[in-house]
């Protein structure tokens, strides 16, 4: 495995970094505190080519490759859960646009993903379908020139500002398909679901549906496909996922460092203890771990091979682990850590949600051996 970046990508991870860190982490407090979108810094993330990551070139996108886009998620979930996952998001909609939309809207829909104003968003769970997308009752009866489409759709990220949906649908008693709507269309109704523990600045929101015609060429690839459409999108969404608890995970050990350099107790920083020494020491190894993990998913997507196992066990790994990471940062800091005046307090709760969304720990478990136990 070579996880070597070009130099140009290289590069452009670095630009990243530098702008998150200097731009996006103080926003992403206000964000947390008022608990208002990030998506009002999508005009700046639209000028560094952040919506277009995974659109090809020709269509005005980056094209980046799977590994530097883990990176890239990573560095901005350094700074902003937010802004990594909001991006996470649209292009793990981006990946499936490309791979399934019919050849006469493909280019278009494209296009249009890398420019702002059409940021997307990925609508397969359901109040009664999480786990298990597969009972998804959102009904898309066809008509003449294409589909309507009749329910409400849960936990939708980008679900305010977004334009384009990748909606799951029933399309037949035992048919799930998946189609592109435009939440621009008429019967589309969405609202804010408030009282979030962390991500606060990521948008997230429940549609209803009544009536939305969606025509027959958004449909992503045949009648009968949704739920294959919707786990390749997953299996790529969960190295998103990955990196971005890698990003939470990487800040906590930087901040609980510096905090243990700087605290003194006992007349000696609390560096000097070697039960704080071992909580560092035991982030540091499940960090680079979880890295490693995420790398290794990421360049045998890149490569072309299967990666459905590997990214299941990177998202596993990372999201745990950065949940006891931040666990352990927030403990460095001791009462500091529990006031959101320290920022281990947000980071802690943004983590949180990383071992739920894109799939939860159980069902990576499940995702893991069931791919072991067919092999044997
Ligand atoms: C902030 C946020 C953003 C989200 N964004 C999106 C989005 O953009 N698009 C989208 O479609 N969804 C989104 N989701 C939904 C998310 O993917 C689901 O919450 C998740 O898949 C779990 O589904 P559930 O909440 O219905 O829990 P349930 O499926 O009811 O699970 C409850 C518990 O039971 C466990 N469980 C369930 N089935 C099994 C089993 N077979 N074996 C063992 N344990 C099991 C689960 O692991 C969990 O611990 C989001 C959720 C949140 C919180």
């Amino acid at each position: 495995m070579s996880i070597t970046l070009s130099e140009d990508h290289r590069l452009l991870v670095e630009a990243v970094r530098d702008f998150a860190r200097a731009e996006l982490t103080s926003r992403d407090v206000q964000w947390d505190r008022t608990e208002t979108s990030c998506c009002t810094e999508l005009p700046q993330l639209a000028e560094m080519g952040l919506l277009g990551l995974r659109v090809p070139e020709e269509f005005g996108g980056l094209d980046i490759p799977p590994v530097c886009y883990a990176h890239i998620i990573r560095e901005l979930a350094y700074a902003s859960p937010s802004v990594a996952v909001t991006i996470a998001v649209h292009s793990m909609v981006c990946e499936i646009v490309g791979q399934f939309a019919a050849e006469s809207v493909r280019g278009e829909l494209l296009t249009q993903l890398a420019r702002p104003g059409n940021l997307s968003a990925f609508a397969i769970s359901e109040a009664d379908a999480g786990s298990d997308p597969g009972s998804a009752k959102t009904r898309a009866e066809s008509v003449t020139d294409g589909y309507r489409l009749n329910g409400t759709k849960m936990w939708v990220t980008n679900g305010l500002t977004g334009r384009w949906f990748a909606v799951l649908v029933r399309t037949g008693p035992d048919e799930l398909s998946m189609v592109m709507l435009d939440a621009q269309s008429p019967g589309v109704e969405r609202r804010s679901i408030p009282g979030k523990m962390g991500i606060r600045g990521s948008e997230t929101a429940e549609m209803s549906l009544e009536d939305v015609f969606v025509p027959r060429a958004n449909l992503l690839g045949r009648p009968g496909w949704g739920l294959r459409i919707a786990l390749t999108a997953l299996d790529g969404g969960r190295i998103g996922i990955a990196a971005q608890a890698l990003g939470i995970a990487s800040a906590c050990v930087d901040l609980m460092v510096d905090y243990a350099r700087q605290r003194v107790q006992f007349r000696q920083p609390l560096a000097s203890f070697q039960a704080i020494q071992w909580m560092i020491a035991d982030s540091q190894v499940e960090l680079l771990a979880a890295q490693q993990l995420t790398d290794r998913a990421a360049w045998l997507k890149q490569e072309g091979r299967p990666y459905t196992r590997a990214a299941s066990m990177a998202k596993l790994y990372a999201s745990e682990a950065a949940n006891r990471i931040a666990y352990r940062a927030v403990q460095v800091h001791g009462g500091y850590g529990y006031v959101n005046e320290f920022r281990v307090e947000q980071l802690y709760r943004d983590a949180r949600v990383t071992s739920i969304y894109e799939g939860t720990s159980e069902v990576q478990r499940i995702v893991i051996a069931r791919e072991l136990l067919q092999q044997t």
